[in-house]
């Protein structure tokens, strides 16, 4: 399998089409969106834009053999690459025998797990929401994690706690795009948050997927 960013297309073959929309090799660059990449078949050769054949930039990147629509009826459908380990992101190294277990991956969390950790009294203070006033840190400093118990009088708005995802969405609108953090691979992907919340709450999540952060200014979530 290959990808590329359009980019990087440097073929002077002006006749020859590509995709299912049949663009030219000088139409490639057209596309108004950036984060477009093209995949290449390994049936046909022919090279295909992952928007035109609905296939994510994170999808793509676990494929080791992509078959088009045409070619998956002579291939069968494209190949993942195998899982030869469970402790590295590049989980289809055969040779990671001996290489460190690398955060995020799966025996990473088991270990997360077995660990015990200290109790975290004796390095933050507590407050109350009233209590954290630039007064009290000009005075007392700000040199230890401080948990609030109570938000009452933070005088910060902060949403319903009953808020849920689907909402956030229909507040900030489908077609806001996210960065998120694929945590086994730590690889940082874009994709609209519309297609997280249906990821979210598909029931055959095999990955977890951070949103890094979700720019709210401007939408209905503030307004
Ligand atoms: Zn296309
Ligand atoms: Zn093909």
């Amino acid at each position: 399998m290959s990808r590329q960013d359009l980019s990087s297309n440097n073929d002077n073959n002006n006749e020859r089409r590509y995709c299912i929309c049949q663009k030219r090799e000088d139409e490639l660059n057209e596309q108004d969106d950036n984060d477009d990449f093209m995949i290449e078949c390994d049936g046909c050769n022919g090279w295909f834009h992952g928007k035109c054949v609905s296939l994510a930039d994170r999808i793509a990147d676990d494929i080791e053999k992509y078959f088009c629509a045409e070619c998956s009826k002579n291939y069968g459908p494209s190949i993942f690459k195998p899982k030869q380990n469970q402790h590295r992101r590049d989980y289809s190294d055969g040779n990671a025998e001996q290489k460190p277990v690398q955060s995020g991956t799966k025996d990473f969390i088991k270990q997360l797990k077995r660990k015990t950790f200290l109790d975290c009294e004796p390095v933050i203070v507590r407050a109350k929401g009233d209590q954290l006033t630039s007064e009290h840190l000009f005075a007392n400093g700000f040199t230890k994690p401080i948990l609030i118990s109570s938000r009452d009088g933070l005088e910060l708005t902060l949403p319903d706690r009953t808020i849920t995802l689907q909402e956030i969405n229909k507040l900030i609108g489908p077609e806001q795009h996210v960065d998120i953090i694929d945590c086994e691979k730590q690889v940082i992907y874009k994709m609209s948050f519309n297609d997280y919340v249906e990821y979210f709450e598909s029931y055959d999540r095999n990955k977890i997927y951070n949103v890094l952060s979700l720019e709210v200014s401007n939408t209905k979530y503030v307004l």
